[in-house]
């Protein structure tokens, strides 16, 4: 993606490629933003501003073989370590093999190096010191892009050394367009948007596992079994590695948590054109059974209480 293309984050992009322009960027940044911000995207965009053959106004062309492998992420000259979501520290070996050691060799394809490095503040000082090495004295031609959720959180060693950049959190309207050009139906976009706060992370997957047609229906009821079981049915089986300590009973009761909250914000923003009484009760309803959800009650009955009682 070329700087110009990334959503959200005010004039920095602009910022960016004037710098590149002038050859003013500096070796060593840190993008500090909220996770689910762009950091990752926008730290690309900038490698590709970099490596790009045929660069215009210090922004990428989007066509060149190097724009190509970027877009790919297979360019040779751009590396990056694992995403900060492993939780785990950047190992020492790691850090030495992938940017210090590939910092001093030659690029390969272009004429610059780039390293991105997200999650910083997972830097344990023995990795740190061996970053120091490129940090303090970087080769001619290699930038190190390292992200953060919090740059308070990063070593003073590697901060002192690197320029930061705050990236803003994004508006509703460019968390919209940036689900939509993910392929996400713009009303669908659009009411995600509105719960995104500031960040696009888990929300197009979100909107994929909610079974909103079910559940709607369950809501304008009346009670049908096979919709409940339809919806029962999608909950989780078994308790995935991430959950950890979770049983299998609190894990569903969190999804289907979840999937009330989701129906929840799409019913309030029917409340703007429909019959409001009828979708105020509805809301009513979700938030007790929300409520139930809280004091253990079985999913399959929570689900039941979506419908209304036959009279
Ligand atoms: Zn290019």
């Amino acid at each position: 993606m070329r700087l110009r293309e990334v959503i959200g984050h005010g004039g920095l992009p602009r910022l960016i490629t004037r710098l590149i322009v002038r050859g003013r960027l500096p070796h060593a940044l840190i993008l500090e933003g909220v996770a689910g911000c762009g950091r990752r995207t926008f730290a690309r965009a900038m490698a590709q501003a970099l490596l790009c053959a045929s660069p215009s106004d210090g922004d990428a062309c989007g066509e060149c073989p190097a724009c190509q492998v970027m877009a790919a992420n297979t360019h040779p000259d751009c590396s990056e370590l694992p995403h900060e979501s492993t939780g785990a520290d950047l190992p020492l070996d790691l850090v030495r093999e992938v940017v210090v050691d590939a910092a001093f060799t030659s690029p390969l394809m272009g004429v610059a190096k780039v390293f991105i490095l997200p999650g910083i503040e997972r830097l344990a000082p023995a990795a740190a010191n061996t970053l120091l090495k490129v940090l303090e004295e970087p080769p001619r031609g290699t930038y190190l892009i390292m992200t953060t959720t919090t740059a308070a959180g990063v070593l003073r060693t590697i901060r002192s050394r690197a320029q930061l950049y705050r990236l803003s959190p994004l508006t509703a309207p460019e968390v919209a367009s940036i689900l939509a050009r993910r392929g996400l139906a713009r009303e669908e976009a659009d009411r995600l948007s509105l719960m995104a706060q500031g960040s696009v992370r888990g929300l197009d997957e979100r909107s994929a596992e909610v079974p909103f047609a079910a559940l709607s229906r369950l809501l304008a009821g009346p009670l049908d079994e096979a919709l409940v079981g339809e919806v029962v049915g999608q909950l989780p089986k078994k308790v995935g590695e991430e959950a950890g300590e979770r049983t299998l009973a609190a894990e569903q009761r969190r999804v289907l948590a979840r999937w009330l909250d989701a129906l929840v914000q799409r019913e309030r923003m029917a409340l703007a054109g429909a019959d409001a009484e009828v979708v105020c009760d509805r809301i009513d309803r979700v938030l007790r059974l929300q409520h139930d959800l809280d004091r253990h009650l079985n999913p399959h009955l929570v689900v039941e209480g979506l419908a209304l009682p036959t009279r």
